[in-house]
């Protein structure tokens, strides 16, 4: 008999990524969007009905994001980051404003399988090997057994868990549980990755080395990321746009172009003026934000 949470975690896969039954990786015309942003938003806001009243999560955001870029969310806790990566996956609904993902509405995106999420917490299943961890959203879409199997060793490949296919998550460290979740979001080959802060559990040390990592998984394949984080070393080290958010009701006060940083970067890269100069702009515009909320 399967376990409980297996079932669970069809409907919530299925919930999520939709169940349209069309095939993964073979969505929209490849050509528009190429030109259209893969992100569009335009004068989004989303409110919150609570107990003790409203809760303004965000307020007027716009946004543009072209395809292959690597975009970094960073802001104070509480400032609708999350709520802006769910309002873009069709997790949650907004009030007010657009917004389009491959030039169609969040949902139709979601129904095409064009998301990857990858969490703070791995939630790998302890009762499946990495493998099949890996290979759980492919059992969920009904790709073929043989398929399934290429295809996710080639994603612990390109996550470099080779040898690791028959290891329970158990038996690997933290670092190495979230790049099996990053392969296993990888598996359907969606068009964007949505990692909401996957790092920020993991000692300085292991989160130098998976930010190494995925910029070199950036790079090999192409896709476009959406990436929160609380630090700004790790922003301005991943991303090509820095987009800073200010507290409560969640706004954008500045878009940072990093991309003259170049697409290959080494961590000394952390020392150099260019890249203490991004920090810098960050910095401020942090503190600008924190100023509005007091
Ligand atoms: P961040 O990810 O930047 O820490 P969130 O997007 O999680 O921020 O939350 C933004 C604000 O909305 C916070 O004040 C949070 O408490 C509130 N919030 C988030 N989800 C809900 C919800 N489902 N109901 C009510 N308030 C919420
Ligand atoms: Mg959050």
């Amino acid at each position: 008999m399967k376990p409980k949470g297996e079932t669970v975690l069809k409907r919530v896969t299925e919930d999520f990524m939709g169940d349209s039954g069309a095939q993964p990786g073979l969505s929209a015309e490849p050509g528009l969007a190429s030109r259209a942003p893969v992100v569009d938003i335009q004068g989004l806001s989303l409110t919150y009905e609570a107990a003790d009243g409203p809760v303004y999560a965000l307020s007027n955001v716009d946004l543009q994001i072209e395809e292959g870029e690597f975009v970094s969310f960073i802001g104070p806790s509480g400032c609708g980051k999350t709520t802006l990566l769910r309002v873009i996956a069709d997790l949650e609904q907004p009030n007010g404003g657009h917004i389009h993902v491959n030039g169609v509405s969040p949902s139709e995106a979601r129904v095409r399988r064009d998301y990857g999420f990858i969490f703070q917490a791995p939630a790998l299943y302890p009762w499946r090997t990495i493998q099949k961890n890996v290979e759980l959203p492919l059992e969920i879409f009904g790709i073929p057994k043989a398929e399934r199997n290429e295809r996710s060793r080639r994603q612990l490949e390109l996550v470099n868990l080779k040898g690791f296919e028959k290891k329970f998550p158990w038996q690997l460290s933290g670092g190495m549980q979230q790049r099996a979740s990053i392969a296993r979001a990888l598996s359907f080959d969606p068009k964007l990755l949505l990692m909401d802060e996957p790092f920020g559990a993991l000692d300085e040390i292991v989160r130098d080395h998976l930010n190494e990592q995925l910029l070199k998984l950036w790079d090999k394949t192409r896709k476009t990321v959406l990436f929160v984080t609380h630090s700004i070393p790790e922003a301005v080290f991943l991303s090509s746009k820095i987009v800073v958010m200010s507290p409560r009701p969640g706004r954008i006060i500045d878009v940072i172009d990093a991309s003259h940083l170049g697409r290959e970067r080494k961590l000394e890269i952390r020392e150099t003026p260019e890249f203490l100069k991004i920090a810098h702009r960050v910095r401020e515009g942090l503190r600008a934000g924190h100023s509005y909320d007091d």
